[in-house]
């Protein structure tokens, strides 16, 4: 390497190291009336990372990832997403924060959730556009021309007029994701997208998920497949209780566990 592309390359890095997380929580915490659900949630999650959040049910798992989504109010703690604010505690007072700055950060991130939620009475494709035309203001054709991008990518472009009920549960977070997808969104996240689905049709979505993953996007995912966590999580996150008790590389966390509640928790899930 030559002394100016060594040095190019230097700055290159440099510049990725100074860039914001996609996603950071620092002291978040959050409550349900008398119910403590978050405490001191401190994570940051870089650009392209996968992260993969374990933990029994009720630990906080679906309220972590709704709070990152600007869903939920925190009572103290900052969320940033981009280096943008989503939202700081407030005890008393409306937390999220209002500025178009954090309108824009909250638009970059796209969640799935185990419940498709399609509209019944919309095809695939009117699914997919229907933000299109009303949040981003697109005219029909454009909206078009984007949902079948999506539904392509997600392999559902024959399916494109088909009502949701005539759809398997696999097609329909497929169309799900492609709805999520075409906002455009520079954060995913999935909330136990294959939960909800009979097994011989978990395998389609945890294809998409791989291959937006191959594709480096970022992505905080709640799921109960450890084998798929394996393989696609650059970091395993486990939760009890409304902490981060130990997180790592999933060889790390899944293979060698240093707190006796994640063995626990492992010993629960895994064959073994
Ligand atoms: P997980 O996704 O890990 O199963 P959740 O984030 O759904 O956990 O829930 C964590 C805790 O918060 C549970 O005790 C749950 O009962 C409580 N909780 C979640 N949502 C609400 C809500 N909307 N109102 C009151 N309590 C809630
Ligand atoms: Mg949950």
């Amino acid at each position: 390497m030559t002394q100016t592309n060594a040095a190019a390359d230097l700055s290159r890095k440099e510049a990725r190291s100074q860039e914001p997380p996609a996603v950071q929580l620092r002291q978040v915490e959050k409550s349900y009336g008398p119910v403590h659900v978050l405490r001191k949630i401190d994570l940051a999650v870089g650009r392209a990372e996968r992260v993969v959040l374990i933990g029994a049910s009720g630990s906080g798992k679906s309220t972590l990832l709704r709070v990152v989504a600007g869903l939920e109010q925190i009572q103290a703690g900052e969320v940033h997403v981009d280096g943008s604010p989503i939202q700081i505690g407030r005890p008393k007072r409306d937390s999220l924060v209002k500025s178009s700055r954090s309108a824009g950060a909250r638009a970059e991130i796209g969640m799935v959730f185990q419940q498709f939620n399609l509209f019944p009475n919309m095809s695939a494709i009117e699914n997919v556009c229907l933000a299109l035309r009303l949040v981003r203001g697109m005219t029909r054709p454009e909206a078009k021309a984007i949902g079948e991008q999506m539904l392509e990518r997600v392999g559902l472009l024959d399916h494109r007029n088909a009502a949701p009920q005539t759809l398997s549960g696999g097609q329909k977070q497929r169309v799900a994701i492609a709805r999520a997808l075409a906002m455009r969104p520079r954060i995913m996240l999935f909330d136990e997208a294959t939960s909800a689905l009979d097994p011989e049709l978990v395998g389609e979505v945890l294809d998409v998920m791989r291959e937006l993953a191959d594709e480096g996007m970022t992505m905080m995912i709640v799921t109960h497949e450890m084998r798929f966590a394996r393989d696609v999580a650059s970091r395993i996150v486990f939760m009890d209780q409304g902490t981060i008790v130990e997180q790592g590389i999933p060889e790390a966390v899944l293979t060698n566990p240093q707190h006796e509640r994640t063995k626990t928790f492992l010993h629960r899930v895994l064959d073994h």
